[in-house]
């Protein structure tokens, strides 16, 4: 006879506290472990990348010094979701399983549609807590906007853990750290991993790093600190929505910093509904939102694309940004818009070519909020305005005293401030004892940055019929109504 058991299945959701899968499964009585899949079929997605596994793991190993003293721990194993809920279904008499809704690119997608057959088959209950106020089946935004502040103002739940005196047996699946030693290390230009972390950083913010919040977050330098620094953190669920805006709502600074905190807490819900247009239609990963704008064609040069991929085009703001985003695996806002806008609009390639390299750099990758955020700042929506960002005048604007640049770009630290924004402006003169490299004597393309065909292209296909009705059919279902 096989032991009766609950699971509880962490995906995006690594924390402790505001947990409702863990509430639930002690409010269910009986033993529980709590699992961890490292998934082939996940990992070999081309949006997955190292960092990500190594801030799940290091954010693992983080609940696992807190679950410590219950004699409980988060179990990691290493093989696919359907294969696990095979083995673990004929090893014991699973009851239930506890996860939160996933709102993932269609690969996961389908391996939940396996999982929950398995389940079935074999009679155990799968419960599905929804996740940040982003509604499965939604038809439309009717409502939404209020659902969302309910769910932002509901409690906090304390989770309280039993002591467990359940022994796993060890199974084909056991993932070893030491097989892994990639995994295992930490980059430390890395965001720290772990529910501690996202805590101290949320404080921090509310504290005194937010007060310039709307000032600096368009500067790439000054934005590091004065921005919440949190989305890595809500990425992997380290920490819950409800948590970071109950916590700034209720802070003593919200009512002195009050403009600089709703604009936080605006993109706090932003970030909901950015998830519940890909919960939706998680399509976005590879076609249009505006299905119109699949007609577009672009150059689609190689040379162009791996000098971007590289930060080596020329343009110390593009070079700098992605740089930095390799180096550490954060940049803001302003930024990672820029980098898209240049690639498409300037050197003419299509999203879909660079979509999966930022993906794979962003530590805070969330496929929701990455692929409809890549395609608007692409142009192919046709409900929003098409935005065309130039390098030269962001680096200028943005970065006046050239301190991102020169640290990202050491080539060009030897270049007077009044220059480095336009280095191939230097005459021959300007440069007597000085050696820069040749890309920033001649960038990829003409530094004068003309009217490219595809900004003339994404334009004229919003008088295109398939356009006007895709947006029609778009404002329909992810347009908010309150
Ligand atoms: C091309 C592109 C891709 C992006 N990909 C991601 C991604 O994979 N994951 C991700 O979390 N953000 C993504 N963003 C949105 C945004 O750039 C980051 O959320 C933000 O820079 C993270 O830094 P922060 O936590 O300091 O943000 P803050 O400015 O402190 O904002 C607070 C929180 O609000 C949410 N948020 C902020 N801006 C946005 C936005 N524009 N849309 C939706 N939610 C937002 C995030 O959860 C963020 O943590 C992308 C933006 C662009 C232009």
């Amino acid at each position: 006879m096989h032991e009766n058991l609950n699971i509880v299945w962490l995906k995006r959701d690594l924390r402790t506290f505001d947990h409702d899968p863990l509430f639930e499964a002690e409010q269910l009585g009986g033993n529980y472990i709590i699992v961890y899949l490292f998934e082939p079929l996940q990992m070999k997605h081309p949006d997955y990348s190292l960092r990500h596994q190594q801030f799940i793991y290091h954010s693992v190993k983080a609940l696992n010094k807190t679950l410590k003293i219950h004699n409980r721990e988060v179990h990691i194993f290493h093989t696919n979701a359907d294969t696990f809920f095979e083995y673990l279904t004929t090893t014991y008499n699973i009851k239930n399983v506890l996860s939160y809704q996933e709102s993932g690119t269609n690969n996961s997608w389908i391996l939940d549609k396996k999982v929950a057959k398995i389940l079935k088959d074999k009679k155990a209950k799968w419960i599905e807590f929804e996740n940040q106020a982003v509604i499965r089946g939604s038809k439309n935004r009717k409502g939404w906007d209020k659902y969302w502040f309910t769910y932002a103002n509901s409690t906090i739940i304390r989770n309280v853990y039993s002591f467990n005196n359940f022994k796993l047996l060890k199974s084909p699946f056991d993932f070893y750290i030491n097989e892994f030693p990639f995994i295992k290390k930490y980059p430390l230009e890395f965001q720290p991993a772990g529910e501690q972390f996202a805590h101290k950083y949320l404080n921090s913010f509310v504290k005194d790093r937010g007060k310039d919040y709307n000032r600096n977050m368009s500067q790439p330098e000054k934005s590091r600190y004065s921005c919440g620094r949190l989305s890595t953190y809500l990425a992997w669920g380290n920490i819950s929505v409800r948590q970071v805006f109950q916590t700034v709502k209720k802070s003593s600074n919200y009512k002195i910093h009050k403009r600089a905190f709703d604009s936080f807490l605006s993109r706090i819900k932003w970030r909901s509904h950015f998830i519940q247009k890909f919960e939706v239609e998680c399509s976005y990963e590879h076609t249009c939102i505006n299905l119109g704008y699949e007609q577009m064609k672009y150059t689609n040069n190689n040379i162009f694309l791996n000098k971007w991929l590289k930060g080596k085009t020329g343009f110390p703001m593009v070079d700098a940004s992605m740089r930095c985003l390799i180096n550490n695996g954060w940049l803001n806002f302003r930024m990672r818009a820029m980098l898209v806008s240049f690639l498409c609009h300037h050197l003419e390639q299509d999203w879909k070519r660079g979509v999966y390299h930022l993906a794979k750099l962003f530590l805070d990758y969330e496929p929701g909020i990455h692929f409809t955020q890549f395609q608007m700042q692409a142009g192919v929506t046709g409900i929003n305005s098409i935005r065309v960002y130039n390098p030269v005048k962001q680096s200028i604007e943005k970065d006046p005293d050239a301190i991102f640049l020169k640290k990202w770009i050491p080539e060009l630290s030897c270049i007077d401030n009044a220059f480095i924004h336009e280095p191939w402006k230097l005459t021959e003169i300007d440069l007597i004892d000085k050696i820069i490299p040749e890309i920033y004597k001649q960038p990829i393309i003409s530094a004068k940055l003309a009217r490219t065909e595809v900004i003339k292209k994404l334009w004229s296909l919003r008088e295109n019929e398939l356009v006007k009705e895709e947006s029609k059919r778009l404002l329909s279902v992810h347009v908010r109504s309150k």
